[in-house]
């Protein structure tokens, strides 16, 4: 017997990830670091103090249970966030279908 939440919480969330998953959306399972620092060359402008440094972005994964980092060149930022927020999205939806089908049983094994 398949057994399915019938929340209405569930069903928005089982909806939307559904809409997503259909959208021509990217999801990049990933998450931001931002980093402001000096570059070290002489003669920069951000030699001259702390309000000068250089801020750089990374984005950062887990993999076979590490974490890896790597640089986002400043122009691809902006995309990249609309794909990393998508996935954000996603994982809260999933994270609230779980937990539905969570209090799902828990009531079938009262009753
Ligand atoms: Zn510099």
């Amino acid at each position: 017997m398949i057994i399915k939440p019938t929340s209405v919480r569930f069903k928005r969330a089982a909806s939307r990830l559904r809409q997503i998953v259909n959208s021509n959306a990217e999801i990049l399972r990933a998450s931001w670091i931002k980093m402001i620092h000096p570059c070290g060359k002489g003669g920069c402008k951000c030699a001259k103090g702390k309000k000068y440094w250089h801020t750089n972005w990374y984005i950062s994964q887990s993999k076979d249970g590490k974490q890896r980092m790597k640089s986002v060149p400043l122009e691809y930022v902006k995309a990249l966030k609309i794909k990393t927020k998508t996935y954000k999205e996603a994982r809260e939806l999933l994270a609230i279908i779980g937990d539905e089908y969570w209090h799902e049983f828990s009531d079938k094994q009262k009753g």
